[in-house]
Order: structure tokens, then C-alpha cells, then sequence
């Protein structure tokens, strides 16, 4: 029941979207062929098929079928209710239908974008395609129309051609902006200029068509640059589409330089059909030689940005790599702890805030007592882990502000900041106690530190603080070490 009720649905679509079709091309054909009753059955334009290349460009290929087939039905009807005779109907229907299906197998074929008026060479590609579907197709009607056939021809034509050049892509680029694949999100004031312009174009166009007594069809170029410098291809298809309908209206109304002709209704047919196709000329190209140089302008900036983007990106490993090194140079490799070089520029600082702010603090050197024999004993690899695990004990011991670094081979400083000779004694002394208690990597092996601690004082300097700790060390050694002396 499931699968019967999705089917009704989608049978349901196919039908409302044939009709669309049919309705759309119905609609197309009966207002030109209407227009046209005015100049003796020739159109100027023809919308209905370019109305049905997008169409078929937009609905599912598979029902292609339907809407040709519907579309030929009405199309002949539509031309029987014109006052067609019925072969010549349906001869006219099949070479509308012919023309569309191939125009738009062509296009597929040749992978145009929906909205190719950004490329100058898919325009002529385009303008190419336009060009042989209407002769194929002017040549098919024309066979229902013998008694004319020269004129017919041209007329079948050119006004097939003018239609799909101009509404082909209007279509298109209505739909991408009502669907939104193409978006102009343009500020209010570019909608207005937008508007603007096309009222220029609208007004200028009327006042060289609806009127003969001046000639002012030259001026109608004037709006028609302002609308394509500044809107693009956009801009030369909508001013394109205003001039051609305005200029279409004017001349089957009766009105205007080429319906003032002293000519048949054929040869004005064609001279309307030649102002269009000179609009559609200038505007086109130029629109699509500046879409194509606007699009390689973006795509420069787009690449500056990822260049700039790289080189940004390249800094800033750069900088990383520089800090990684500068903390790998802070640190020792072997416990973790700092490095030399980083106690003792702490230290150095640690003086010069002592001595700016007048506060104190404590440094104590400890070295491991008889080192030498546990590496001779258990190896120096073992001597490695037990240095790596004082180093452990040594952190967990300390204190918020302390730092601890290793500054020779067994030989360790401690920087206590704020803290007075005696605060760092009971500090080195637990520290001395929990390495004496620990057993490291082996319940055999315990080993002891010596420390000599020092304070900073009146105008001791690093060095000599250092040294007094030194000695301070050698002290604890000679007392029999596993012990900690204080600087005298
Ligand atoms: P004491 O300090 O108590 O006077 O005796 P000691 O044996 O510890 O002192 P000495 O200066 O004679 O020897 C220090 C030893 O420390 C020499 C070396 O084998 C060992 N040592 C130094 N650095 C390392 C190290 O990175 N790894 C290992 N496994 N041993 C080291
Ligand atoms: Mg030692
Ligand atoms: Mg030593």
C-alpha cells in the first residue's frame, strides 16, 4: 500500500509538472501568435521554446517525454485556434518541440552551466547552438508554409533565435536567483541603481520606439552599456529583454520608426527583429568579457588569501617550532626538571627582584652521596632511573613557588623564592628524609643526597651565592654526607 501511494504521488507530480509545461508553452505561444495577427502571422519573438529548453532543463529527464508529447498536442491546437490549417499546425508544433528537445540535448551535451554568459567562449558556444537549432527548426516549419518559404524561413528564424538568446537565459537567471544558486546579495542602494538603470533603459527605449518624429533609436545603446558595466551579464539581459519587449509592443501597436516604415509588414518584421538582435550584440559580449575578467580578478584575490593564509600558517609553525626548542633548552631531557641554563636565569632573576623589592630567598645544591658506586654496581642505566625517579620526588616534594633543576650529572639546585634560610632548611631536610626512605627501582637500592643551602644576602651576587652553597655542599660531604650544611 506503501509503494502504491508513493507511486499515486509521483504519478500525481508527473501530471502537474506536464501541465506546468504545456501551460507555460501554451501561454508563450498564444500571446506572440497573438501579436503577431497585427503583422501578418510573422513574429518578432518567439518565447515559447526558449520557455521549454528551461523547463526541460529544470524537471526530471525521464518525463521529457510527456511534456513533448503534451506540448505537441497544445501546440498544434493552439496553432488550429490561430487559424492554422492542421497540417500546417502540426508541422509547426513538431518543429517548435524539435527545436527545444535538440537545443536542449546540445546544451546538456556540451555541459553548458545553467547561466553561461560568464564565459565569452561558452556564449558563442551558446549562440552557436541557438543559431543551428533555429535553422533546423525554421527549415521544418517552412515546409508548412511553402507558399512563402523565403520569408518564412527568416522569420521562423530569426525570431526563434532572438527568443532563445534572450529568454533562455533570462529564464535561467531568474530561476537562480529565485532558488537561490545565484545570489546578489546586493546592499539596498545597488538595488536601487539596479532599478534605476532599468528605467533608464525602459525609458530611453520608449522614447526612441514610440514615437517617429525624432530619430532616437541611437540612444538606446546609451542605457544599455550603463546597465552591463555596471550589472554584468545580469544587467545586459534584463536591459536586453526591456528593450526587446518595448520595442516589440511599440512596433506591432503601430508606433515608432520601424512601424512608420514605408515597407510590408515582412520587412518591418525583420528590421525589429535586426534592432533587437544589435541590442542583444552589444550588450552580450561585453557582459560576459566582464563576468570572465571579474571571475579571474576573484579567483587572483581568492588566491592571495590562501597565499597569505600559507604564509601566515608558515609563521606560526615557525614560531612554534622556535618555542618548542626554547622549552626543550629549559628543560632536561633525563628527570624533567629545568635545565641549567633556565635555573639559572631564574635565579638571576629571583636576585633582581630580591634586590628591588627587598624581599629573600634560598637556594640549596644537592648532589647524590656515592653515585659513582651505585652506577659501578648496578649500571649506569640504572643509575639513569634512579636519577629520573629523585627527579620525581623531588617534584612532588616541592613547594608552589620552588623550582628544581638539574645542573650537573647528580647535582641538583633549588630556587626558593620568599623563602628565609630557615623555611629552606626544613624543605631540603623532608626532601633529604623522602629520597634516604624511597626505594628506587629496586627494594635494594636506597640512595642519599648531601645539600648545602645558602640565603641571599646584603649584596651577594649569583655567583657567590652559589659558591657559598658549594661549600656549603663539600661540608655536608666531609661530615659524612646523607646530611645538609648552611653558608656561613
Ligand atoms: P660523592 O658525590 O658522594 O662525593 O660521590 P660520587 O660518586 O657521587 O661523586 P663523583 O663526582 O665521584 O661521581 C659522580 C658520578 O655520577 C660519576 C658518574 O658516573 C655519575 N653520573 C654523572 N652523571 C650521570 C648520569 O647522567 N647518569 C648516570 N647513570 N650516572 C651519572
Ligand atoms: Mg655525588
Ligand atoms: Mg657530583
Amino acid at each position: 500500500m506503501q509503494i502504491l501511494a508513493s507511486d499515486f504521488t509521483g504519478i500525481r507530480h508527473i501530471i502537474a509538472r506536464t501541465a506546468f509545461v504545456t501551460a507555460m508553452f501554451s501561454f508563450n505561444s498564444l500571446i506572440v501568435i497573438a501579436a503577431s495577427n497585427y503583422t501578418g502571422g510573422y513574429a518578432a519573438l518567439w518565447s515559447a521554446n526558449a520557455c521549454l529548453v528551461f523547463l526541460l532543463m529544470i524537471f526530471p529527464r525521464d518525463e521529457h517525454i510527456f511534456y513533448g508529447l503534451s506540448v505537441l498536442l497544445a501546440s498544434s491546437a493552439v496553432n488550429l485556434i490561430s487559424g492554422f490549417a492542421l497540417q500546417t499546425s502540426i508541422i509547426y508544433a513538431v518543429s517548435n518541440v524539435l527545436e527545444a528537445m535538440l537545443a536542449y540535448h546540445i546544451i546538456v551535451r556540451l555541459g553548458f552551466p545553467r547561466t553561461g554568459l560568464y564565459n565569452p567562449a561558452q556564449l558563442i558556444k551558446f549562440g552557436l547552438v541557438a543559431v543551428m537549432v533555429s535553422a533546423i527548426s525554421a527549415t521544418t516549419a517552412s515546409l508548412g508554409n511553402t507558399a512563402e518559404f523565403g520569408d518564412a524561413w527568416i522569420s521562423w528564424f530569426g525570431s526563434d533565435l532572438l527568443g532563445l538568446l534572450i529568454f533562455l537565459p533570462c529564464f535561467n537567471i531568474i530561476h537562480a536567483t529565485l532558488t537561490g544558486a545565484e545570489k546578489y546579495n546586493w546592499p539596498s542602494n545597488r538595488r536601487m541603481e539596479f532599478a534605476g538603470a532599468m528605467l533608464l533603459v525602459f525609458t530611453v527605449s520608449t522614447l526612441a520606439l514610440a514615437q517617429s518624429v525624432v530619430p532616437l533609436l541611437f540612444l538606446s545603446a546609451i542605457p544599455l552599456f550603463v546597465a552591463v558595466f555596471r550589472f554584468g551579464p545580469l544587467g545586459g539581459m534584463v536591459a536586453t529583454l526591456i528593450s526587446a519587449i518595448v520595442a516589440e509592443f511599440c512596433t506591432i501597436s503601430g508606433y515608432g520608426p520601424i512601424a512608420g516604415l514605408d515597407a510590408n509588414p515582412i520587412t518591418q518584421i525583420f528590421v525589429l527583429q535586426a534592432y533587437i538582435a544589435s541590442q542583444l550584440m552589444l550588450a552580450l559580449p561585453i557582459a560576459s568579457l566582464l563576468a570572465d575578467r571579474q571571475q579571474k580578478v576573484d579567483e587572483i584575490i581568492q588566491h592571495e588569501k590562501l597565499l597569505r593564509h600559507m604564509a601566515e600558517e608558515n609563521h606560526r609553525k615557525a614560531e612554534e617550532v622556535k618555542l618548542q626548542k626554547i622549552r626543550l633548552l629549559a628543560r632536561d631531557d633525563l628527570t624533567g626538571l629545568a635545565s641549567r641554563r633556565h635555573i639559572m636565569e631564574k635565579c638571576e632573576q629571583a636576585l633582581q627582584r630580591a634586590r628591588s623589592t627587598g624581599s629573600v630567598f634560598s637556594i640549596a645544591l644537592f648532589d647524590v652521596d656515592k653515585f659513582k658506586s651505585v652506577n659501578d654496581q648496578f649500571g649506569h642505566a640504572v643509575g639513569d632511573e634512579i636519577l629520573r625517579m629523585i627527579g620525581q620526588i623531588v617534584k612532588r616534594s616541592k613547594s608552589g613557588n620552588h623550582l628544581i633543576g638539574r645542573i650537573g650529572g647528580e647535582e641538583f639546585l633549588i630556587l626558593m623564592p620568599g623563602s628565609t634560610i630557615t623555611e629552606a632548611k626544613m624543605h631540603v631536610d623532608l626532601l633529604r628524609l623522602a629520597i634516604m626512605d624511597a626505594r628506587l627501582v629496586n627494594p635494594d637500592i636506597s640512595v642519599t643526597v648531601s645539600a648545602g643551602l645558602a640565603e641571599s644576602f646584603g649584596s651577594r651576587d649569583l655567583e657567590e651565592m652559589l659558591l657559598l652553597a658549594d661549600n656549603a655542599l663539600y661540608a655536608a660531604k666531609n661530615g659524612g654526607r646523607n646530611r645538609l650544611e648552611i653558608a656561613a
